[in-house]
């Protein structure tokens, strides 16, 4: 496709106008970075296979009733969604104790957790993301009451989905970030599931060894990050067919 107007470059991601107005193509990059950009380096061949996790998820979702921005792949590092607004916030959903949740309440990673826990950052790398609560949202306008309650009960559902596809495929899903963004119809105002569900946004441990299987690798130099991803890949059964075989030889993980 010919290049065409870049809209925003992010730390994963590059969005370019889409060829129909309200589309957008989102382009994934191999770029990575933890610790609110801290830690930079890059993933060789990451885009190209979370742009095929986050298609098969999304498909599904979809099929399940959840509205997303997504409309179809349209090559190996780009697809076309819808272009939203994109709600200031990033939504946690968490299974077990890991990352931040653990270090901030001193609670062991890996311990589960009785039920499903829902947390609201605001979307502020200057800030580096804080954790808020719900009555930040509403006081500071960020989603209205509404919007709130659709994104929460959205998130749990996407929670069980995601469970279930994760745990046929000997995976536990620990917990994950989504992103929502308004859609402006004819109608009015649409609520989206938008960005990306990949191992660059969700922690996946393997459930027989505990292996990590998503960005952790990264963040914390473990190294065999394109293995892991391309583990999730093949048991999704959308392992792209030139990674195929290869076992990542000849291709690795770079620190920058
Ligand atoms: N996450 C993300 N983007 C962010 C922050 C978190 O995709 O900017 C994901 C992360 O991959 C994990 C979940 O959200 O699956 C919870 O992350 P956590 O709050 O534990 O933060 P971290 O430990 O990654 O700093």
């Amino acid at each position: 496709m010919s290049r065409r107007r870049q809209i925003y470059e992010g730390k994963a991601k590059i969005l370019y106008e889409g060829p129909e107005p309200g589309t957008i193509i989102q382009y994934f990059k191999d770029d990575a970075t933890a610790f609110n950009a801290q830690k930079k380096g890059s993933i060789s061949g990451k885009g190209v296979i979370n742009n095929r996790i986050s298609e098969h998820i999304y498909g599904i979702l979809e099929g399940m009733g959840i509205p997303t921005h997504f409309i179809k792949r349209v090559n190996m590092r780009e697809q076309l969604v819808k272009k939203v607004d994109i709600v200031p916030l990033e939504i946690i959903v968490r299974n077990v104790a890991a990352g931040s949740m653990s270090k901030r309440l001193g609670i062991e990673e890996g311990t589960p957790l009785s039920r499903a826990i829902v947390e609201f950052c605001l979307k502020d790398d200057a800030l580096g993301d804080p954790l808020i609560a719900e009555e930040h949202v509403l006081a500071f306008g960020w989603a209205s009451e509404e919007e709130l309650d659709e994104i929460t009960a959205t998130a749990l559902r996407v929670n069980d989905i995601m469970s279930g596809i994760f745990a046929a495929i000997g995976i536990k899903l620990i917990d994950f970030k989504l992103e929502f963004g308004r859609h402006y119809t004819d109608d009015g105002i649409e609520l989206l599931l938008a960005d990306e569900i990949s191992p660059d946004s969700c922690r996946f441990w393997d459930i027989k060894t505990m292996e990590k299987l998503d960005k952790d690798r990264f963040r914390r130099d473990l190294g065999g990050e394109v293995e892991a991803y391309q583990e999730v890949a093949r048991r999704l059964g959308v392992l792209p067919e030139e990674a195929e075989g290869n076992n990542g030889a000849g291709i690795k993980a770079v620190g920058k």
